[in-house]
């Protein structure tokens, strides 16, 4: 019976899931169908709905893109890696980003355990997530400061603290189900595919947030699988 219960609850998820995502792909389609017969009527500036269409089609890509994370787990690989190297690439591949919105990284690595197992792309994927959510939060940017401490003989914790717009009650019970956005452009994919990840490595993420204060995310990984 419990088997049979968390059958029908992994089916729910999918069925939420599925029904979001059609809904969500269902949109720029419509779209990208109504310019296409526009241009078929000879009506409107060709240009400028090329323009949109492909707005629209990168907008599916990056849906697609990342709910494909979310089909990977059968083949995640674990190996032992340093934590600091695989932030600081984080942070060299965000550089641009968060130069161009004013947003600064500080980092303070406490000495102690520096390696863990995990799956090196998927743990990255979760960092470029998050600390893409830390810019968009600083639109006159600000510092995000990156902690990496040891919490006991067996795991570690990263966190992840911004100065930004902070988490209202509201959103904060929301975080996580899929395609909650506040955001103009979000996919709000993000947050849930980040915490199948952690959750995929036996982690757990923990979220502290003060309106126009900031954001802090902690993140406890187990040192070894
Ligand atoms: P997206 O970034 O596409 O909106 P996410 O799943 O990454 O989707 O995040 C969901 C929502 O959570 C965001 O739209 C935003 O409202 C909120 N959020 C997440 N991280 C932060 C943060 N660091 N500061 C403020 N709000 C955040
Ligand atoms: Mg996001």
């Amino acid at each position: 019976a419990q088997e049979h219960m968390k059958n029908a609850e992994k089916l729910s998820v999918a069925g939420q899931l599925a029904a979001g995502i059609a809904h969500e792909i269902r949109n720029p389609i419509t779209s990208i169908k109504g310019f296409v017969q526009l241009m078929k009527a000879g009506f409107g500036e060709k240009q400028r709905y090329f323009d949109i269409m492909t707005s629209e089609i990168e907008r599916i890509e990056m849906i697609l893109s990342e709910l494909l994370i979310l089909a990977k787990p059968q083949t995640i690989k674990y190996e032992r890696k340093d934590i600091r190297v695989l932030l600081s690439q984080v942070m060299t591949l965000l550089d641009s980003q968060a130069n161009l919105n004013n947003v600064q990284f500080t980092t303070e690595f406490k000495p102690g355990v520096t390696h863990l197992y995990c799956d090196e792309n998927q743990l990255k994927q979760v960092f470029i997530n998050f600390i893409k959510n830390a810019i968009e939060s600083m639109p006159k940017g600000g510092t995000i400061n990156i902690q990496v401490k040891c919490v006991n003989d067996h795991e570690m914790s990263i966190r992840l603290v911004d100065e930004g717009c902070g988490i209202p009650k509201e959103v904060l019970s929301k975080l996580g189900q899929p395609f909650y956005t506040t955001k103009d452009n979000g996919t709000g994919l993000g947050f849930m595919v980040s915490k199948k990840i952690i959750e995929n490595h036996s982690g757990h993420i923990h979220v502290e947030s003060e309106v126009n204060k900031g954001t802090m995310i902690d993140i406890t990984l187990p040192i070894s699988p």
